[in-house]
């Protein structure tokens, strides 16, 4: 693709280190190939409104590879998680063309969207990755998915008390919840204490996001320390509309 050929590849890798992530040069081909394929299925399906590589850099690529921070090197290695509303891919494709050794689980209840990441994973030819199309209160009840993962995603999906619900349930006790979310969070935390804890999570930290041009993110990590009770998650729509209090 003609786009490939001009862009340059080394803000990404710079920036990719400032998270301790060593790229090779063939996968920082492979997010040159990621983002062609981006901005052509954009023309049809509403994926991201960053078409620039520069600022998709920053704020997808680098945005989703933040995560690691609160990943262990084991998950890192071989886990698996699951991105809930992947949408475009963020964080679960950027993960996998950096951590290859992951196994990812891409989830989004919208067919157009799944349609894309399908098409994705098979052109970046990126192997060990399921998507799924269908809504995490249906899919978190499954009993192949359910509290079958070491990690649980999701970045611009909902607010935190409605994400325990949507993702806590997906995750092994013992495993790990890590949204993307604003810096400004404590009152929305404190608005998910209660629903944090009914679901079997804690808070282990929001932790700052400071890489140059992202200084205004945090991720927000919840352990999964207890089972999920059997009732949640509640049918569809209701964790956003009427979040645990
Ligand atoms: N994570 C991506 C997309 C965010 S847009 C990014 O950061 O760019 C939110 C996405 O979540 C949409 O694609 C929407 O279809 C999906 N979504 C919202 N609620 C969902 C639910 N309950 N289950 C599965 N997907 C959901």
């Amino acid at each position: 693709m003609a786009v490939s050929s001009e862009i340059r590849t080394e803000a990404l890798v710079s920036g990719a280190v400032e998270l301790g992530v060593g790229l090779t040069a063939a996968q920082a081909r492979g997010f040159v190939r990621y983002y062609a394929e981006l901005v052509h299925w954009n023309e049809r399906v509403n994926l991201t409104r960053i078409t620039d590589w520069d600022a998709a850099v920053m704020r997808h690529f680098l945005d989703s590879l933040s995560v690691v921070r609160a990943l262990s090197p084991d998950t890192l290695s071989g886990g698996a998680f699951v991105d809930v509303g992947s949408g475009g891919g963020f964080p679960g494709i950027p993960l996998k063309l950096a951590f290859g050794g992951m196994r990812a689980t891409l989830l989004d209840a919208t067919a157009k969207k799944t349609a894309f990441l399908s098409h994705a994973v098979e052109t970046l030819g990126l192997r060990d990755v399921s998507v799924c199309t269908g809504r995490a209160e249906d899919a978190a009840h499954s009993a192949d998915m359910r509290e079958r993962f070491d990690a649980a995603f999701a970045r611009a999906v909902a607010d935190t008390a409605a994400l325990a619900e949507l993702t806590l349930p997906f995750v092994r006790v013992g495993g790990v919840v890590v949204l993307h979310k604003k810096a400004d969070i404590a009152a929305e935390l404190e608005r998910a204490q209660a629903a944090i804890e009914t679901l079997g999570g804690r808070l282990r930290a929001a932790l700052p996001v400071s890489i140059a041009g992202l200084d205004d993110r945090a991720l927000v990590v919840l352990d999964k320390v207890r089972p999920t009770p059997q009732r949640y998650p509640r049918r569809a729509g209701m964790p956003a509309k009427r979040p645990l209090t």
